[in-house]
């Protein structure tokens, strides 16, 4: 059976940087987020979203979000409304992934929010990024057009490192790239 290796860690930790050097080794890597995007765009969850939420979330009629994020990551009642929403269909879509996916002796299961959600309930293994927060802080404000406090407010609804830590296998500390990359194929060896 195809082992699932969670990978996770704090916004700006470098998690999507780490999955795409086990990309590059061969391992298929599935982003959470991404499938996540994929299945808001789906009518059955707009409607959904759209029920909670109300109008005032869509520009002609198109899901604005930004303010979606901006309620939940203030209310975590909101978050959980649209984690019941997204996750099970999310769920589905990876199932469906995996299975298309079976020969590999594992694939990599990358999340930000892996022990949030209880994703880590299906991983064999799970792998740990982390950065210092000023690190993280600088990172994230370089990429997107956001505030440091707006930033503070999403780590602060999401699992600290000693608590991810203390849950995984392994854990990367990514600072240096060269450092990662060489902590990557270390795991890999081992797994
Ligand atoms: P998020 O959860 O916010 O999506 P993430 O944990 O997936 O973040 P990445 O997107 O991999 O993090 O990295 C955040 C930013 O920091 C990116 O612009 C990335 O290029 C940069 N970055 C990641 N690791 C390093 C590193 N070791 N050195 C320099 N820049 C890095």
């Amino acid at each position: 059976m195809t082992a699932i290796i969670g990978l996770t860690g704090g916004i700006g930790s470098g998690k999507t940087t780490v999955a795409n050097f086990f990309k590059e080794l061969g391992v298929p890597v599935y982003i959470a987020d991404d499938a996540g995007k994929e299945v808001m765009e789906s009518q059955t969850i707009l409607s959904q979203i759209k029920a909670v939420f109300g109008e005032a979330i869509f520009e002609l009629g198109v899901l604005n979000r930004q303010k979606l994020a901006a309620i939940v990551f203030a209310d975590p009642e909101k978050l959980q409304q649209l984690n019941a929403i997204v996750h099970p269909a999310v769920a589905n879509h990876f199932k469906l992934w995996l299975s298309n996916h079976q020969h590999f002796p594992f694939i990599i299961y990358e999340s930000a929010i892996l022990f949030e959600s209880k994703g880590n309930e299906k991983c064999n293994k799970i792998i740990t990024v982390t950065a210092p927060l000023s690190v993280k802080l600088q990172r994230v404000m370089a990429r997107d057009t956001t505030t440091e406090e707006q930033v503070l407010l999403r780590m602060k609804s999401q699992w600290s490192d000693d608590q991810r830590i203390a849950k995984s296998d392994f854990v990367i500390e990514n600072t240096d790239l060269e450092m990662t990359k060489s902590q990557v194929v270390k795991i890999l060896k081992i797994l």
